[in-house]
């Protein structure tokens, strides 16, 4: 049975002179607000289900590692941490693909020696939001403590205590909620009248593996690539980690005859590899045991509205907008709302409701765009990398880049090396498509007639 208890008695003035806000989640997102917030002078009371992953770095979850890019490095700027967070990385400058045959090819991302990837740990990333938003004095976290409940109107939120079963109720200006995917906040807004939710999972699900650090901690694979094994309808991907392994990822269908259902045994996996990943598997001494030993996680993308509530409750990160991960912008895009949030705060700081309402509006149609990159990136990855055709459009691109580098940046450049909002990327790029055709067919109309002029000039 649990017990409740009112914590806190109502909103309270903070010592910076602004007032309390309850964050749920201490993940990417939730510890990343949580240092922003506090340098604003907030006071912050944050709640986290898991257990303190500074006392248990397995608690964390989700992916082993990710990649950071433009947005995130920003962002971790912003938070006074780009130093700290660039030396746990490992920095990725291109695509290495791995053929069937286990021949390699390396793809640079861009044209530049800093168009990278930043390859980092996301425990790593996690203790150290965690550790810098706790050096403020006006920011706590309490771990082992489950959000169950959410009252918008006196922005109350209910607590269940891991380690003693016991309910707590706790009240303050605004509830910030950066509680993932599955968000319990969001589950309690859905209830409320004219809130709209899509999600949508991919026939695809995910499982990682581990390429252990050879001797003295070599990395064996290329140390600074994001290593694809695409093969056409599935793929693996492999991150390197400071320590020299790599973290890999297996993209495959949940069902059907070629799919993690079809794999019953370890024999199955390890002829699977072999025959699909045959340069790999060789690296993977624990692979049969670790796929069976490792969950397999589902990818889903969601969308809803709105993202705020009475402007006392405000979603943040996967809560409002999980993307399935083929563009690596997940956590880049839950750091940027992070920053995005903190300038609406100083604009409209009397104003709660103001701010989270222009919130929503400079992101929705960015991340409602993210959303859309991500699915195709994943055709891009899966599919078209092994290409011939693939590889001749993105020279093409980057040949253009590097001629006229201010009329023409690729898609993926401006996704993924600058902080171009979202939409605007993909509504920019449409338009250098377009002029690139009609520059295509100037060309071409060009070539036709100079070629008429000599015919009939009789050269
Ligand atoms: P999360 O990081 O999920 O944090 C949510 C937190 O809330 C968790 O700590 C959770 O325990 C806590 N919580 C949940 N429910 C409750 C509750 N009821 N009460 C209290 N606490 C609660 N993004 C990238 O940018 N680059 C990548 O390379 C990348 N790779 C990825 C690979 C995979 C396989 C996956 C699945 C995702 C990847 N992402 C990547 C996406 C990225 O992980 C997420 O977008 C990011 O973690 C979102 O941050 P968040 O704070 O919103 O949510």
């Amino acid at each position: 049975m649990t017990i409740r208890a009112a914590v806190g008695g109502g909103p309270q003035e903070p010592a910076g002179g602004r007032g309390t806000i309850t964050l749920v989640g201490a993940g990417l997102g939730g510890s990343l607000m949580a240092i922003l917030l506090g340098r604003e002078g907030y006071t912050v009371r944050g709640f986290e289900m898991r257990p303190d992953p500074r006392a248990d770095p397995r608690a964390g979850g989700r992916s082993i590692n990710l990649a950071l890019s433009a947005r995130g490095m920003h962002a971790l700027g912003e938070a006074g941490l780009l130093d700290a967070i660039t030396a746990l990385a490992v920095p990725m400058r291109g695509r290495m693909i791995h053929a069937p045959s286990g021949e390699t090819a390396f793809q640079p991302y861009g044209t530049a020696a800093w168009h990278a990837n930043h390859s980092v740990s996301r425990a790593d990333l996690n203790i150290a939001l965690l550790n810098a938003a706790e050096r403020f004095p006006n920011v706590r976290y309490s771990f082992g403590s489950k959000c169950v409940d959410v009252d918008p109107d006196t922005a109350t939120l209910t607590l269940l205590d891991a380690a003693t079963g016991r309910g707590t109720d706790v009240r303050s200006d605004a509830i910030i909620a950066a509680d993932g995917a599955y968000s319990a906040v969001r589950r309690q807004l859905q209830a409320r009248d004219r809130f709209d939710y899509r999600q949508s999972y991919l026939t695809h699900g995910y499982k990682e593996l581990t390429i252990p650090a050879g001797a003295d901690g070599a990395f064996r694979l290329e140390k600074n690539a994001l290593h694809i094994w695409p093969r056409g309808g599935f793929m693996m991907i492999a991150l390197p980690n400071i320590d020299g392994s790599f973290t890999c990822t297996l993209f495959w269908p949940f069902e059907g005859p070629n799919s993690f259902a079809a794999l019953a045994d370890e024999r199955d996996v390890v002829r699977f590899f072999e025959k699909n990943f045959s340069d790999a598997s060789p690296l993977m001494p624990d692979l049969a045991a670790e796929y069976f030993r490792n969950p397999t996680g589902s990818l889903v993308t969601i969308s809803c509205s709105p993202w705020h509530e009475a402007g006392r409750v405000l979603l943040l990160g996967d809560a409002c907008h999980a993307v399935v991960p083929f563009h690596g912008q997940g956590a880049n895009a839950a750091f940027e709302d992070c920053v995005v949030l903190r300038d609406c705060l100083r604009e409209h700081a009397a104003d709660l409701g103001t701010a989270f309402a222009a919130f929503e509006t400079r992101r929705k149609v960015h991340t409602d765009a993210l959303a859309a990159l991500s699915i195709a990136n994943f055709e891009e990855m899966r599919d078209h990398t092994a290409s011939r055709l693939f590889r001749a459009r993105k020279s093409l691109e980057k040949t253009l880049h590097r001629l006229f580098p201010s009329w023409y940046v690729p898609l993926y450049m401006m996704v993924t090396f600058t902080r171009i909002p979202y939409a605007d990327a993909v509504r920019r790029e449409a338009r250098q498509q377009r002029l690139v055709g009609i520059a295509a067919g100037s060309i071409l109309l060009l070539l036709t007639l100079a070629l008429v002029l000599c015919i009939h000039g009789g050269y």
